[in-house]
């Protein structure tokens, strides 16, 4: 597992449960996504009606099912979280939509993961709340039409483009997350070392921000790897230097890349003079899947302007050469 992926990793769970906000004024950062549900969550709640759904999209870590929870908790009402391949029948899908009560979110992550059959199924239910199943099968074979109470589906996606257009379009709110600014993923940083109960140096909490590749999930992360040593070094407070040295020893550099993102970036630079490249190239000669290249290591690069997307292929930017300290050589 790499130290800088904002998936969920194992090292995680123990500390997010107690990390997650539960309300939007306690939800750092993502102005632009509060406001609209502030007002979204106000409009509903006078007309006493249940909240559109709403797709929030998105790189993995940055606060969806956080967001999903807050919704429900702003909304008053009860929350159910599944995920798009755990529905395989559209069976399990009747069985969650008819526990539901009046109004409850449901949250489904990696919805661009649902079976095509519970899909089609869930159109109705998001539409006129109701369902129709087929009981038995051959001759005997019926279909049965089942009201369900009106809830609200959030769902969440890190491939808002593999989303089938007829999904998309029944969802009322499209939400984007970006990744977090640095002042507000110092904000995190500091609230989790309250929550943990270590204080920090504000020195400390910016540059765990700024290694964390905005992503809350892995500030987090960094910071529970940091006040572990801060604590064996007998710190009272969590100080600069512990932090670097946590830091450097998890090989998280200063602007929050590993030997992964450095072996991208090399490849390109030592085999290809720093490009333009193509992608299935870059990916043979690094001996990595293109579609990993594209979706998981990528994206934070072309965020930090290291790398850039042009149609002859990958360029690397002299931002990532200063980066490295490396000096441009070739065609330029
Ligand atoms: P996602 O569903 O997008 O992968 P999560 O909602 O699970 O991400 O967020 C990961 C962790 O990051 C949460 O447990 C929470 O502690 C923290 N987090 C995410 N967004 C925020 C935020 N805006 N403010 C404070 N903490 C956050």
């Amino acid at each position: 597992d790499r130290m800088i992926d904002g998936e969920l990793q194992d090292q995680d769970v123990e500390i997010e449960f107690s990390l997650r906000p539960s309300t939007l004024a306690q939800y750092i950062g993502q102005d632009k996504v509060k406001e609209n549900l502030t007002i979204f969550i106000q409009a509903a709640k006078m007309r006493e009606e249940p909240l559109d759904h709403v797709l929030l999209y998105g790189p993995p870590g940055l606060g969806k099912t956080t967001l999903a929870s807050i919704i429900s908790h702003e909304m008053g009402v009860q929350f159910r979280s599944t995920s798009g391949p755990a529905i395989e029948r559209a069976g399990d899908l009747a069985a969650i939509l008819s526990s539901l009560e009046p109004g409850d979110v449901l949250f489904i992550d990696e919805v661009h993961r649902l079976p095509r059959s519970v899909e089609e199924v869930l159109y109705a239910a998001m539409e006129d709340f109701f369902i129709d199943i087929v009981i038995g099968s051959g001759p005997s074979a019926r279909s049965v039409r089942i009201d369900l109470p009106p809830f609200t589906l959030v769902g969440a996606t890190t491939r808002a483009g593999l989303l089938s257009a007829p999904l998309r379009d029944r969802f009322g709110v499209l939400s984007r997350l970006e990744y977090y600014e640095i002042k507000d993923l110092c904000n995190i940083v500091e609230r989790t070392a309250d929550i943990f109960n270590m204080p920090i140096a504000s020195k400390a909490a910016i540059e765990v921000a700024r290694r964390s590749r905005g992503t809350p999930r892995i500030a987090n992360r960094l910071l529970k790897r940091v006040r572990d040593i801060s604590q064996v070094k007998g710190e009272e407070e969590i100080s600069l230097e512990s932090t670097k040295e946590a830091l450097n020893m998890l090989q998280v550099d200063d602007a929050g890349l590993d030997h992964v993102d450095h072996k991208l970036l090399l490849g390109i630079i030592e085999g290809f003079h720093g490009g333009p490249v193509g992608l299935d190239t870059i990916a043979a000669t690094i001996g990595e899947e293109s579609q990993t290249i594209e979706e998981v290591y990528e994206p934070f690069l072309l965020q930090l302007g290291f790398i850039q997307r042009t149609p002859r292929g990958r360029v690397i930017t002299s931002k990532a050469y200063d980066h490295l300290g490396i000096k441009r050589t070739g065609e330029d």
